[in-house]
């Protein structure tokens, strides 16, 4: 040891051994930094890597020692082979090269020490071929031990700085592992000089003199030094594309495709780290649900481009709308969210009526206007929630409730929708349990053709007792089962229990059953409705599927399919509710409908409103140009039965007949197949089965 330091301090150049460690350290660290990249890449890239690292690595030991010897005072005149310089800097290339590759595909602590061995016998050999290059006027005495030791502690330094690679390898600069390997080069190179004795002879070759070796000393350092910088440019150029690449990822990820907007991720991303921000600063928050009125209208008449134009424009008047720190996203469909972060109402009034002016964008489609509009809900932290998904959660809950008003309505979050929405979740909780327990029940209500006088059909409605609340509508808890999914079980239950009703009458007339929107985007459902029929003996032309023009644009294509195929089997289908909806001709034409309802809302206007008989009339008319029968709805009084008559109405149905009736009742009262006209002269309207009772019972 004392002889390793004697020959560090006394025999070389402190300059120049000063420079040879800034080398091997610069060169370590290089190293370092390329082996994990070589980690961190496969395939070709990974080999390419490996082969850098090598380059680099073997340039620094070589520029370490081949500095450090000149920095060597040998008191005798020193030459070079030039052969064998060479060959020290070429051949142990492949050493680290294959040393770096065991490392790298190896990963296992065992291997890594192979690895890191044959790097420090790799470093050895570049020493000593190095030091047979360096030809002294003399004779030289080699001590073997410290030759030994200076193999040993090569090797021993490689070893443990391959272990601190893994075991720091969360630092960004690995400096454990750089030291231990400069360490190994730098005690490689001066033990092994220590184990040099020179005694001079002085022959005649011309010794190399003190400016010759500085000079050659500073060109090496240059060279390697530019090796080592290549190697950490390379890196840092390969860091820089990954980062830019990783940052690219990071925004499409965070992007919405489509607009251009903040997607879903960002959107809630960014209201959590307003939550926490606004948690400390005590300010307010405003949590904004925004959604699209009649967005499927558009698709389905305009098609997807001209629904992708819409949410397009849409976020482009919402960019142009929004100052800094407000964020408009689009989290999918044509459902939008905003947030900001307020300190008055005019703040926050200002920025809903941006909103609002930025969801009336009018937009070209081809030869047509759109006038978009849409629905706004607001909810407020911390008033309205603490958390984001409360706070999301209340925001729609207000933006549903604007929605029913009217469009372009902004509802602000209170307390009362979460109890609705409460009670609407306990309503199918209940409804599911009805189903369960077979609690449901059907009634019927009579068709009679206006011409004939007879009836000519029942139109199935479901009825349900609830325990504690007593009968509840229809038009209550139908939406409800919708909402839930619910009314795909339930459909099948009506549509059967209708069946077996129909099949055990006496006389053919048909049974009507309505469908919703969600049981015609079945595609199973024309095989359901087959094996229904088959397994009740119901004959197909005696039931009827009501539906209504939303429930077919829903998803118009799959519908027409479905019914298509339903129709196919011998079933009839009506097109309920005609006159309230779009009353498309397009959709009358698409199919061929058997039965068009003309909804009741008519009936209440037909005796005073001119207007509405006009209505009746042109629908009459449209049913006679397709040969479409019409049936109308809610016919209450006699009046009104004789305006249709006059029309030329062909069938009615609605209290005037009768109320809707259990099936038990309408057979004790044998109303099934009695004549409309002993049933109109003894109705009584206004209880839901007194004029059928009183005239059978009387
Ligand atoms: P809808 O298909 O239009 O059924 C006719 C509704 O009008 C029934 O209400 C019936 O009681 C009522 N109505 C009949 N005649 C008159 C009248 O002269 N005047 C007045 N003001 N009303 C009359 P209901 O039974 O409350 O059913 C409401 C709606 O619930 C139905 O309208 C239908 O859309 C839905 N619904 C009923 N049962 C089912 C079902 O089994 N499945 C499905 N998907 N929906 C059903
Ligand atoms: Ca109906
Ligand atoms: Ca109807």
């Amino acid at each position: 040891m004392i002889n390793v330091i004697y020959c560090l301090a006394f025999e070389h150049d402190i300059r120049l051994v000063m420079l040879a460690a800034f080398i091997c350290i610069a060169g370590s660290l290089t190293y370092v930094q390329l082996l994990r990249q070589c980690l961190h890449s496969t395939g070709l890239a990974r080999v390419s890597w490996m082969g850098i690292s090598a380059a680099a690595l073997c340039t620094t030991v070589w520029c370490t020692h081949f500095i450090s010897m000149l920095s060597f005072q040998a008191h005798v005149p020193v030459v070079l082979d030039p052969v064998l310089t060479l060959v020290s800097l070429i051949a142990p290339m492949f050493g680290f090269f294959i040393a770096t590759a065991i490392v790298i595909y190896g990963r296992t602590p065992l291997t890594a020490m192979i690895g890191n061995l044959t790097l420090g016998c790799s470093m050895a050999a570049l020493h000593y071929v190095g030091m047979l290059a360096y030809r002294v006027d003399g004779i030289v005495d080699w001590d073997m031990s410290y030759v030994a030791a200076s193999v040993i502690l090569s090797c021993l330094f490689t070893a443990a700085s391959g272990w601190a690679f893994n075991r720091f390898s969360n630092l960004r600069f690995n400096l454990p592992s750089v030291a231990l390997y400069a360490l190994g080069v730098i005690s490689l190179h001066f033990t092994g000089m220590s184990a040099m004795e020179i005694t001079s002879l002085s022959i005649s070759d011309t010794p190399m003199d003190a400016e010759t070796f500085m000079a050659l000393s500073i060109a090496t350092a240059f060279a390697g030094m530019l090796v080592i910088a290549l190697g950490a440019a390379t890196f840092f150029l390969d860091q820089d594309q990954k980062k830019a690449g990783y940052e690219k990822l990071l925004r499409m990820a965070m992007t919405d495709t489509l607009t251009g907007l903040a997607n879903r991720n960002a959107y809630m991303d960014d209201l959590n780290g307003r939550i926490e921000k606004s948690e400390r600063k005590g300010s307010r928050l405003a949590v904004i649900g925004i959604d699209m009125d009649r967005f499927k209208d558009i698709n389905d008449s305009h098609g997807h481009k001209a629904g992708d134009a819409a949410l397009i424009a849409l976020a482009n008047s919402f960019k142009a709308q929004c100052h800094s720190g407000e964020l408009v996203a689009r989290l999918g469909g044509d459902e939008f969210a905003a947030t900001k972060e307020y300190s008055t109402e005019e703040d926050l009034e200002d920025f809903l009526s941006r909103l609002q002016s930025a969801l009336n964008t009018r937009l070209q489609v081809n030869e047509t206007t759109l006038h978009l509009s849409g629905s706004i809900g607001v909810a407020c932290y911390p008033d309205d929630g603490k958390d984001s998904d409360t706070l999301r959660n209340n925001a729609d809950l207000a933006m549903y409730r604007a929605k029913i008003h009217a469009s372009n309505t902004i509802c602000f979050y209170t307390a009362s929708m979460d109890e609705e929405a409460r009670q609407k979740r306990e309503l199918a909780a209940s409804l599911a349990q009805a189903l369960e327990n077979n609690e449901l029940e059907l009634y019927y209500q009579l068709q009679a053709s206006v011409k004939s006088s007879k009836i000519s059909g029942l139109e199935a409605l479901l009825r349900w007792t609830h325990p504690k609340l007593g009968p509840i509508s229809p038009s209550v808890f139908i939406p409800i089962a919708e909402e839930s999914g619910l009314i795909i079980r339930l459909g099948e239950w009506v549509l059967r229990r209708a069946c077996e009703d129909a099949a055990g009458w006496d006389t053919q007339d048909k049974v009507a059953v309505n469908m919703s929107a969600l049981q015609l985007t079945q595609v199973e459902l024309p095989r359901i409705v087959h094996q229904t029929l088959l397994e009740t003996g119901l004959p197909p032309h005696r039931l009827e599927i009501e539906l209504t023009e939303t429930a077919i644009l829903e998803d118009r294509d799959r519908s027409l399919h479905v019914l298509r195929q339903i129709k196919a089997l011998g079933v009839k289908v009506a097109l309920d509710d005609f006159g309230t909806g779009y009353s498309s001709l397009e959709i009358l034409r698409s199919f061929p409908f058997d039965k068009i309802k003309l909804d009741r809302f008519f009936m209440s206007e037909i005796e005073v409103s001119r207007e509405s008989r006009a209505l009746v009339r042109s629908v009459l008319s449209l049913g006679k140009s397709l040969s479409i029968p019409v049936l109308a709805e809610g016919v209450e009084s006699a009046a009104q039965l004789s305006i249709l008559k006059e029309e030329g109405c062909d069938e009615i149905q609605g209290f005037l007949l009768g109320r809707p009736e259990r099936m038990d009742e309408l057979i004790r009262l044998r109303s099934i197949g009695a004549d409309m006209d002993r049933l109109i002269n003894t109705a009584d309207p206004l209880t839901e089965s007194g004029n059928l009772k009183r005239i059978y019972s009387g």
